[in-house]
Parts: structure tokens; C-alpha cells; sequence
């Protein structure tokens, strides 16, 4: 037996069952002193159904499967608990245009493992040669499903205890910590980890703004677009894929933000704007009805069917606009969810 089969059959015996767990705590229960006043909550947790580990993650994205494949190989007793039905949930979702701008280069000429990883921007370590995302796709930008295909058969190869289905909502602690989960489920652990990555819309402070759509759940059907003038608010990766995405049914794409764009082959930043993204400048640099405007919006209104925005231009000594749309879009970013944690231990 391999040194990761009889690791993963260990582990398998400590953690992957909920009557297992309770047999755990079973035996930390013989093992504690007859203290009467530690006894009683111990009994309590037994009959609430609630478990306990001693590392819990929450998150089964690329981040806590990474951390759960190696408290898994080291025999440590864990649970990681994910809100979506299956690992990698997120690239379900998103990019909202189903390509990823992460790169999947296959054939490197090299053999050894570390060198391939250089230009393979998805695979999770682990010590099987054979669970790499070239695998699954050969394409440079490839589709996101084949990576959450990737994520789900990771993480059911390697026999994670993962506990799907687990939205965490409340996270407290005392001298251990207490996790609940949207289902009323409770866990406790001496460790935590938060691996729920950017999951909320940023949303700028523009009067307004709440006429809009936003990136998270506008229509990706190009054709719902037809003729119409639109304005992206932003200048990152998610404003020029909406871009792109529209630019051949769309009237009019406008895309905004105070600052000019930053290209990410010029400033080495993945986080900028990437040249697989970028194609929505051509339509704008070679004449298209497009454009690329550095203004502040100053206000947005919904008058006679129609989006009527107020804007500052960043050059031009601030000179002012108001222009008319069809569409609004938000594309403005994301941001760390900080709602589930109690006052006793927010980050
Ligand atoms: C629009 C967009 C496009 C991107 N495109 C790419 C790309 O093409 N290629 C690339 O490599 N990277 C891309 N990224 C970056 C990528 O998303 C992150 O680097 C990566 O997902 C981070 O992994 P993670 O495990 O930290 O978080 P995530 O992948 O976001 O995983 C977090 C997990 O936590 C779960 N979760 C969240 N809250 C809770 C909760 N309360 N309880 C339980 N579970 C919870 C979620 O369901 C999710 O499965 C993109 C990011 C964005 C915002």
C-alpha cells in the first residue's frame, strides 16, 4: 500500500463519517478527567448533533482543498464545510463568460513536476503525478468548467471530508471556536481556517447605483443587447469580458472608471487588464462606436425609460458630462465577506 493510500485510510477511519466523529469524541470523553463541570456541555454536543474537529475550513475552493488534501495525507483529524453542493463552486459562476484567464500550458518540454507547474496555473499539489488539470483540457485559456471538474474529482479522489450543502453564517469563539451552518448544524474547533475567497459585489457609493445591474447576475445573452447603449462601470478583468461579450450586438459600449485602464503585460499584475481580455480596445482605438471614458459618475437616474448619468471627466480640468444609456453594469469588483464572524473573533 502506497504511503497516500494507507494516509487517506487513516484518515478515512478518523473523519469521513458523522457516527465516526462521534466515536472521536467518544473516546475524548473517557478520556477526560470526571470533571463535572466539563462533562455536561461535552454531553450536550452529543446530543445536539454537533460535531468536532480539530481544524475545520470553511470553503472548498482551490485554497481549502489544497489545505484539506494535506491535513488529509498527515493524518489530522478535519472537516471542511462548502456552501455549494460541490467543490470549486465558484467557477461554476464565474468568469460570468465561462473562459478562465488563468494559464493552462501542457506542452512545456519539461518533465519534472515543479518546472510544469511555471505555466500551470490550476493544478492543486499533491503527490499524484497523475491529478494535474492538463488532463482535463489542453486549451492556453481554458473553459471554467473543466477546472470545477478538475476541483470535484480532486477532491473525491483524494477522499476530502468535505461536508457539502454547509453554508457557514455564524462564527464565534470562546476558548475553542463555534461554527453554524445556515441548516442550524454546530461544530467546534481548535483551529479555523476561512477559505471563502471574494464572494460579495463591491459596490461604489454612487447615488443611484441601485438602479443598476451588476456583473454577479446581468444577463450573459448577447443578444438581449441588441441595439442598445450600454455603460460597464469599471476598468478590471470582469468589465472588458462583459465588454467583449457585448460588443457585437450592443449599439454603444462605454466603459468607465476615474482611472485609465492598467494593462497587466505592462505592470506584470494578473490582477489588470490581461491580453485576453483586452480585444474590446481595438474596437474602441479602431473606431468603433466604443469607448473608454477616466470620468467619476456623479450621479445615476432612471428618467422616461432611459439611464441618465452625471459624470466628471478625471482629465479634460474636470470638465462634465451627462450622457444617456440603456444599460448600466457594475463591474467594480468583490470583496471578502466579513458578515459571519461574531464580535469575538472578526478578523
Ligand atoms: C470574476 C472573477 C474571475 C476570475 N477568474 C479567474 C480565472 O480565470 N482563473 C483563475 O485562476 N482565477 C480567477 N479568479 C480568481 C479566483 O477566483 C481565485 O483566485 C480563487 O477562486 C481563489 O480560491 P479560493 O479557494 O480562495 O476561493 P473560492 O474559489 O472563491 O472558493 C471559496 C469557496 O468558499 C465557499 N464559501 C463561501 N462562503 C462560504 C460560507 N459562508 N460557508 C461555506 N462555504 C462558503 C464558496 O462556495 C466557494 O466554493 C477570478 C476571480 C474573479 C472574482
Amino acid at each position: 500500500m502506497s504511503e497516500v493510500e494507507s494516509n487517506l485510510n487513516s484518515q478515512h477511519k478518523i473523519s469521513s463519517h458523522t457516527t465516526e466523529s462521534f466515536a472521536w469524541q467518544k473516546s475524548e470523553l473517557t478520556a477526560l478527567p470526571k470533571n463535572p463541570t466539563c462533562l455536561p456541555q461535552i454531553e450536550k454536543k452529543l446530543i445536539d448533533s454537533s460535531e468536532t474537529y480539530k481544524y475545520l475550513i470553511i470553503g472548498g475552493g482551490p485554497a481549502g482543498l489544497q489545505l484539506a488534501y494535506f491535513l488529509n495525507k498527515a493524518g489530522q483529524n478535519y472537516v471542511l464545510l462548502e456552501a455549494g453542493e460541490r467543490a470549486g463552486s465558484f467557477f461554476e459562476t464565474f468568469p460570468r463568460h465561462k473562459k478562465l484567464i488563468s494559464i493552462n500550458k501542457v506542452y512545456t518540454g519539461y518533465k519534472e513536476r515543479e518546472a510544469r507547474l511555471r505555466s500551470d496555473w490550476h493544478s492543486l499539489l499533491c503527490d499524484d503525478n497523475e491529478m494535474f488539470f492538463g488532463q482535463y483540457s489542453r486549451r492556453y485559456f481554458p473553459k471554467a468548467e473543466d477546472y470545477v471538474k478538475y476541483l470535484q474529482d480532486y477532491a473525491e479522489y483524494f477522499e476530502l471530508n468535505i461536508h457539502y450543502g454547509a453554508r457557514v453564517n455564524n462564527i464565534s469563539k470562546t476558548e475553542n471556536f463555534t461554527v453554524k451552518t445556515e441548516s442550524g448544524k454546530t461544530y467546534f474547533c481548535e483551529y479555523l481556517i476561512v477559505a471563502t475567497g471574494v464572494s460579495l459585489p463591491y459596490i461604489p457609493n454612487i447615488p443611484g447605483i441601485e438602479l443598476t445591474e451588476n456583473y454577479f447576475d446581468c444577463s450573459i445573452n448577447p443578444d438581449d443587447y441588441i441595439n442598445q447603449r450600454v455603460l460597464i462601470l469599471g476598468k478590471g478583468n470582469s468589465s472588458f469580458e462583459t465588454a467583449n461579450h457585448l460588443s457585437e450586438t450592443a449599439r454603444a459600449i462605454h466603459v468607465c472608471s476615474p482611472n485609465s485602464v492598467k494593462l497587466a503585460w505592462n505592470t506584470h499584475y494578473v490582477g489588470h487588464l490581461r491580453a485576453v481580455n483586452n480585444e474590446f480596445l481595438d474596437t474602441y482605438q479602431l473606431k468603433g462606436q466604443n469607448a473608454i471614458l477616466d470620468a467619476y459618475i456623479q450621479k445615476i437616474e432612471h428618467k422616461n425609460g432611459e439611464f441618465v448619468v452625471h459624470l466628471t471627466f478625471s482629465h479634460a480640468q474636470g470638465q462634465k458630462a451627462i450622457l444617456l444609456y440603456d444599460r448600466v453594469i457594475v463591474c467594480t469588483g468583490f470583496r471578502f465577506d466579513d458578515s459571519i464572524f461574531e464580535t469575538t473573533c472578526q478578523p
